[in-house]
């Protein structure tokens, strides 16, 4: 059997430095930490690893942390076949530069899968065992399923859009048709007045809300700030965490958070389109806080460092784990903003930064509610297009007609589709459900967020856990 990342840990780093319970740890020499801040950086991780092998006392843990260590190499070993399925790595460089020089052939990572979850399967946890190590076990098996998925796609297994979105994000996107978008159309056709086009009254609407480019920065640095201070009123972040923002052109998605590990982020933000007002607070939230970045450093600090559970060193982004992710940055949005609250803050902070009339704002985002009713279209759009009974300027123009997509934004969104196929369910799909599953469990939403970002749960998990 390989060694374990705990047990390597305990051969190669250097001593623990002083830890509340050094007098158990027979190797551990307590030591004074000095030196630069990637010095004290590295003995936070070293101390952090060493309390993690303290408290992993049972057999049954050190065989899931050897079976886990094979999957992020087997997340890794993919990773060398499509660029895009590794979104955030952590863990030992050097099983990066193995899987780097070894490349092994799809077909060997498939045959280890198959065999890495027949013992997964066999090292079932104990009926006494508590809830987080029967969720780990469960999220562990259905990872490593969803891996197997995208490795047979990427050797040329064709799925349909439900086949893949089930095998690879653990759920499925209701079915539409045209007649189910008509009722809010209508609605949004009298809101709007004047001659064209709905797509072109609502461009037009639209375009008095873009947030100039030179005020971009102030504007996004506003709502950040904003997201943050929310947040942190509810949900406690370790000390050192933080993230930068970059702009960039030339991609597929409007945003993305790269998740750097040690507590870091890079966000990325899209400049090739306009980008309106409301975007600022929308992916302030998704991506920072408590979206993307919240949920990644929780998950560091929670999984891997506080129990030393290495799978969460690696992030697939083709498994149940983005559902969960994009689902929850989604509804943290309205989390952090409920709906009065945001538009008063709208109103107040960010209208004004962005050289916008304040009184616009209420209006503003009651059409955007109703667009928003819009979003299950795009989802349709990918379904018809990928399973190939509509091609790509027919699917720009379902989102356009349906889904009230700008030309170029649907444009974008269907090369976002070609790159992510079945991904795009996560974002809306994903939102609803964990809304509805938050929301069954009691008033207190932030604590029902905080607690579903800090435990390893399935999406079908969510809706079994609501009937
Ligand atoms: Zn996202």
């Amino acid at each position: 059997m390989r060694e374990s990342f705990l047990d390597r840990a305990a051969r190669t780093l250097p001593p623990a430095p002083r830890l509340r319970r050094t007098a158990d740890a027979q190797s551990a020499k307590a030591g004074r930490v000095r030196g630069t801040r990637a010095q004290r950086a590295r003995a936070a991780i070293v101390a952090a690893v060493w309390l993690a092998l303290l408290t992993v006392s049972d057999a049954q843990d050190r065989s899931m942390n050897s079976l886990a260590e094979q999957y992020v190499r087997l997340v890794l070993a993919v990773g060398q076949h499509d660029a895009d399925y590794v979104d955030a790595y952590y863990g030992p460089s050097e099983w990066r530069t193995e899987a780097e020089a070894q490349k092994l052939p799809l077909a060997e990572i498939a045959s280890r899968a198959a065999t890495l979850a027949g013992e997964i399967a066999a090292a079932a946890t104990a009926p006494d065992a508590d809830e987080m190590s029967r969720l780990r076990h469960q999220y562990l098996s259905r990872q490593l399923e969803a891996l197997r998925a995208r490795v047979s796609m990427l050797m040329g297994t064709k799925l349909t859009f439900d086949q893949e979105s089930k095998a690879l994000y653990d759920a499925s996107s209701p079915t539409h048709t045209e007649a189910d978008f008509a009722g809010v159309l209508s609605q949004l056709d009298s809101r709007l007045p004047g001659k064209g086009s709905l797509i072109d009254r609502y461009d037009a609407f639209r375009s008095r809300y873009v947030i100039p480019r030179e005020r971009l920065d102030a504007v996004f640095k506003a709502a950040i700030d904003a997201c943050r201070r929310r947040t942190l009123q509810h949900i406690t972040l370790p000390p050192g965490e933080s993230f930068s923002v970059e702009y960039v052109t030339g991609k597929s998605w409007s945003g993305y958070n790269w998740y750097q590990g040690n507590y870091r982020s890079l966000i990325q933000v899209n400049t090739d389109l306009p980008i309106y007002v409301d975007r600022a607070i929308d992916l302030a939230c998704h991506e920072g806080y408590p979206g993307h970045h919240v949920y990644n450093v929780l998950l560091e600090k929670n999984m891997l460092r506080d129990r030393g559970w290495v799978e969460f060193s690696v992030y697939a982004l083709f498994s149940p784990q983005s559902l969960i992710a994009e689902g929850t940055a989604n509804y943290g949005i309205e989390v952090a903003f409920p709906r009065a609250d945001r538009v008063e803050f709208e109103r107040r902070v960010l209208f004004p930064a962005a050289g916008l009339k304040p009184e616009n704002a209420a209006r503003y985002y009651e059409v955007l509610a109703l667009v928003d009713k819009l979003s299950y279209s795009g989802n349709e759009a990918a379904r018809r297009y990928l399973d190939g009974r509509i091609d790509a300027r027919a699917a720009a123009d379902w989102m356009e007609k349906y889904g009230l997509y700008s030309r170029p934004r649907a444009e974008q969104r269907v090369r976002f589709v070609d790159q992510y196929r079945s991904y795009v369910i996560n974002y809306n799909l994903g939102r609803d459900m964990v809304a509805a599953y938050i929301e069954s469990r009691g008033r207190d939403r932030w604590a029902e967020f905080a607690r579903l970002i800090s435990s390893p749960r399935l999406p079908s998990s969510l809706i079994h856990a609501r009937n």
